[in-house]
């Protein structure tokens, strides 16, 4: 069966890292919203244009555009085979109530990469990008408590949620990982 993965975590928690271990270990399509979103900033579209000053500022892209982008992507030939690994979406429960209309049974195992916030901060000032500013930092961290934390009961609520700690080294962190997803292949 083609896996279909969700990896929650703080910005900082190093799931865009064990997202492309998890993507090649399992063979599943790594689709994250950031990158496509920066993706568009840089060839300057239309989207682009709309997302630039939303993600400098730390805030979130409208529910609306998000999902339309998703659920094309989820339709693709490749994702179909190989299933997918989403990452950095959903963000608010909207986004996963979507997604639950559109993947329906296809979604197995959504993972919560958990890492405390203060650990998160300092890694995040730490790797210095254009948008990790102080003040988009703590917005984005407090977006995360409002909005995305929520979800983590969501999925809970319907049975496919696994917590993960994500102290500790780049292949420790990711052995518990591995152990999660397989407990799902079984
Ligand atoms: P990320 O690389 O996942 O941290 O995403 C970078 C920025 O893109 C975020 O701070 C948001 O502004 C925007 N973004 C990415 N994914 C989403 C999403 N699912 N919903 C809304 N905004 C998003």
């Amino acid at each position: 069966m083609a896996l279909g993965l969700i990896i929650l975590g703080r910005q900082g928690s190093g799931k865009g890292t064990q997202a492309l271990r998890i993507a090649e270990r399992f063979g599943v399509v790594h689709i994250s919203t950031g990158d496509m979103l920066r993706a568009a900033v840089a060839e300057g579209t239309e989207l682009g244009r709309q997302a630039k000053a939303i993600m400098d500022a730390g805030d979130l892209v409208p529910d609306e555009i998000i999902i339309g982008i998703v659920e094309e992507r989820l339709q693709k030939e490749d994702v179909r085979a190989q299933g997918f690994l989403l990452d950095g979406f959903p963000r608010t429960v909207g986004q996963a109530e979507a997604l639950a209309g559109f993947a329906g049974d296809g979604l197995h195992l959504a993972i919560n990469l958990d890492v405390a916030v203060e650990e998160v901060t300092s890694r995040m000032l730490a790797r210095g990008r254009a948008d990790d500013t102080v003040e988009a930092i703590e917005r984005r961290l407090h977006l995360y408590e409002t909005e995305t934390a929520p979800l983590l009961a969501w999925f809970a609520e319907r049975g496919i949620l696994a917590v993960v700690d994500g102290l500790g080294t780049e292949a420790g962190v990711f052995e518990r990982l591995r152990q999660a997803i397989e407990g799902v292949q079984q």
